[in-house]
């Protein structure tokens, strides 16, 4: 790393202890920076990398709620309101045990690149809570989001702070979400929130936008070897929202997608995954994916175990962060690995993205190939904004052309900077210029 940037870096890590994701994903954009500073020293005298990695607000609160039990339980709420160079912030709202200050700060960090990568005009923010929703009722959950939204609700808005879903948050919290929102500020401000049901100003294909986003992106960095998914075995992780759409558009796009994860497992089904069984199973019934081994013949469940220890020609890692360390991807690789794009953010360790890019294996790192979801959001309060809906055509069509125009940006920067085929200096170059830009014409701030 640069000797200037990696004094910045030191002291940030000394400011935040004890946020390693944090840390390594500050970590992992700097690695990249050092060129940016030579063609622009106005940014290191303009000190935007310290005001980068100090987030504009931080906001820490009680989410107290009670069981179907009538029992009272605690969790912690957090949201990261962390650039606002180009718009309001922007970025999901995370439910997961593991979730404290770091985890936030890490998500929220990559959001401000991956959405200055879009094009669109959103800051960067995230949040969510220690909370665990598995295993919880409805009317739990409802009670959760509406304790959680009874603090949220005054530092968000249109205009300032958009949340959405991310790992635990989907259509049904949402719908939690806005219902006490408009319930406790008496407005119905559609663009406060994004991944809505589609009756009440949600957009077309955002549910599937990360999902295929990620697939389109993958398809565009094989394109420039002369491949195609057509023909492909890929493996996933993860069976959630992401990985379900991603396995949904490798398909049709040709490929065949034999395993994919759950936090207790993977399946293996050479036959290539039934999406509809899939998602029935984890979406509408909330399984494990033990039960779609129990039901699909020739399909088998392995208990425990790595998902990268099934061979495959491309890895779509869409489960969460640090899922797939350095002796996976040299696994991976010794099975005739390819490509990979991230669905989740951050799922590759930094030794991870070492093996990979040694091998030359083309690699699409979160921040660019899993933007379609975000990218689709800002979609969404386009419609809101305008009070219109668009055809499911229509709205695809432009999230194509947004993960292309991505893809595109990406492979041209990290040319421009002496490191072609580099999607990660690409996307991190590419994020950052946009932002400290901004964030040098609107003065010290
Ligand atoms: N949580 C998603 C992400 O990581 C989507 C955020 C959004 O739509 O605002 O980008």
């Amino acid at each position: 790393m640069d000797s200037r940037l990696e004094a910045v870096r030191d002291t940030v890590l000394a400011r935040n202890p004890g946020e390693k994701e944090f840390h390594q994903a500050v970590t992992e954009v700097f690695e990249s920076l050092g060129p940016v500073h030579d063609r622009h020293p106005e940014f290191l005298e303009g000190a935007v990398l310290e005001r980068l990695c100090e987030p504009e607000r931080q906001i820490i609160f009680r989410v107290p709620w009670t069981d179907d039990a009538g029992r009272v339980h605690v969790n912690r709420g957090f949201r990261v309101e962390f650039n606002s160079a180009l718009g309001p912030y922007k970025g999901g709202l995370r439910f997961h045990p593991s979730v404290y200050l770091g985890i936030v700060k890490f998500l929220g960090f990559e959001q401000i690149f991956k959405n200055a990568l879009t094009g669109m005009p959103i800051g960067g923010g995230k949040g969510g809570s220690d909370f665990d929703p598995r295993g919880r009722s409805d009317a739990e959950i409802m009670r959760f989001c509406q304790s959680f939204m009874t603090e949220l609700y005054r530092h968000i808005g249109e205009y300032t702070d958009v949340p959405a879903g991310d790992i635990g948050v989907g259509g049904r919290e949402i719908g939690y979400l806005f219902g006490q929102y408009k319930r406790i500020t008496n407005r119905y401000e559609s663009g406060v929130l994004t991944g809505k049901g589609i009756s009440w100003g949600g957009s077309l294909v955002r549910p599937e936008a990360t999902g295929y986003g990620t697939v389109i992106f993958a398809q565009e960095m094989l394109k420039t070897r002369g491949q195609s998914f057509d023909g492909q075995r890929v493996v996933v992780s993860g069976s959630g929202n992401v990985a379900i759409h991603a396995i949904a558009k490798a398909q049709s796009l040709g490929a065949t997608v034999v395993a994919c994860s759950d936090s207790a497992g993977y399946i293996v089904d050479e036959a290539g995954i039934d999406v509809a069984l899939l998602s029935q199973i984890k979406e509408v019934e909330r399984g494990r994916l033990t039960e779609y081994a129990a039901r699909r013949p020739g399909a088998s469940h392995v208990a425990g175990g790595s998902v990268w220890d099934v061979n495959g020609t491309v890895a779509l890692p869409c489960a969460t962060q640090n899922e797939l360390d350095g002796d996976a991807a040299a696994k991976l690789i010794s099975n005739g690995l390819i490509a990979v794009a991230e669905g989740a953010n951050m799922p590759s360790t930094r030794s991870a993205v070492s093996v990979f890019q040694d091998a030359g294996i083309l690699f699409g790192p979160g921040k660019a190939a899993n933007a379609g979801g975000v990218a689709t959001s800002a979609l969404e309060m386009q419609q809101n904004a305008s009070r219109d809906s668009w055809s499911f055509e229509h709205t695809e069509q432009r999230l194509t052309e947004i993960m292309v125009g991505i893809h595109d940006r990406c492979a041209a920067t990290a040319d421009e900077y002496g490191a072609p085929g580099n999607y990660v200096v690409g996307a991190n170059i590419g994020g950052f210029v946009k932002v400290a830009d901004a964030m040098l014409a609107q003065g010290l701030i």
